[in-house]
């Protein structure tokens, strides 16, 4: 067993590396968990225009390196690993991860969402590349050009509204015939001009691999088994998100979907443990609000520990 810590920070996406960047500097010399999907979400970006101060853009894994440079230079102690099991219901709380056990008088969990993906070979290799889970993010990419979202929630709905400030169409591809999304949104949606819908659909394909970037999608309809090819040059996937909150599931109060309930801030319903980023947040999920939530962490974690 690790020695006795003040604050663990598991997760390395822009919520927990600025934790780490804040707990180092208020001398808690944090120890932070990077988790296998080491930097986040952002990692599957490309370019990034929207966080403040980078007004000619940085690449996502750039600015997570950044970010993880800048955690690592006030002494906040990074480790590779997977924490696989948490112990929150004695005190000092416990973390394992990869077999060693640590242990820390606060927590601080930033664990992120996964965007779900539809599981297609190309949605890998394109994400990033004209294939995206992120409207806000992307969208200004797509001035002037046709482009594609997929699910037919109030996610998808709103990404596709709000994608029609840029694209010249927008084709909102779902699996049914009707939308899952709240009549409100849907309205909206029906009554725009630039969104078609391609009904009892699901997309078997995004070309082109070996352009590298995306050239159109092959939709299957599922009444008909029939095939067809239509020319987009961005696929956004907009098929809910998961939160990673599987370690924490009967030791923390989570929501109906799953995501950390926090209140006054970052506290959660154990005492001495935060939530930040993604993972307490479904509604804005940004890297500026993740690294905001953070820094919110950090300071409820100090002000926790002088109490
Ligand atoms: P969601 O409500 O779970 O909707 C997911 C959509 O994706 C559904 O239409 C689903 O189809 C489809 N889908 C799921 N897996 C799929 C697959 N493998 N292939 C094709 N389609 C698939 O998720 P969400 O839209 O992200 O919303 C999550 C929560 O946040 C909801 O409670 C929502 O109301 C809320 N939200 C609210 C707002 C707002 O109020 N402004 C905005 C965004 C989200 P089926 O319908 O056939 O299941």
């Amino acid at each position: 067993m690790d020695t006795l810590r003040d604050v663990i920070i598991i997760g390395s996406g822009p919520a927990g590396l600025t934790a780490g960047v804040y707990t180092a500097r208020a001398n808690l010399k944090p120890l932070l968990i990077e988790g296998v999907m080491a930097g986040g979400q952002l990692m599957l970006t490309t370019e990034v225009e929207n966080f403040p101060g980078f007004r000619n853009g940085i690449m996502g894994p750039e600015l997570m390196a950044e970010m993880r440079a800048q955690a690592e230079r006030f002494g906040a102690q990074i480790v590779q690993g997977d924490v696989t099991s948490v112990d929150l219901g004695s005190r000092p709380f416990t973390v394992t991860a990869d077999d060693t056990g640590y242990r820390a008088r606060t927590l601080i969990i930033s664990t992120g969402a996964s965007a779900r993906l539809l599981g297609l070979p190309a949605e890998t290799s394109l994400m990033g590349h004209g294939v995206s889970t992120c409207a806000t993010c992307d969208g200004y990419f797509f001035r002037g050009r046709p482009i594609a979202v997929v699910g037919g929630g109030d996610s998808a709905l709103e990404e596709a509204i709000f994608l029609t400030k840029f694209a010249s169409q927008v084709t909102l591809v779902h699996r049914r015939q009707a939308l899952r999304a709240s009549k409100i949104m849907q309205d909206k949606a029906h009554a725009n001009p630039k969104i078609a819908f391609a009904w009892n659909s699901v997309v078997q394909d995004i070309t082109d691999t070996s352009k590298g970037e995306v050239t159109g999608m092959v939709l299957r309809d599922l009444l008909t088994n029939e095939l067809r090819t239509i020319p987009v040059d961005g696929v956004f996937v907009a098929i809910g998100h998961t939160p990673n909150t599987s370690l924490f599931v009967g030791q923390i109060d989570l929501d109906e979907n799953g995501y950390i309930k926090t209140h006054d801030g970052t506290r959660t319903s154990v005492a001495g443990v935060f939530a930040c980023g993604d993972v307490q947040d479904h509604k804005y999920r940004q890297a500026i609000t993740a690294a905001g939530t953070g820094c919110m962490a950090a300071i409820d974690a100090e002000r926790f520990l002088e109490s």
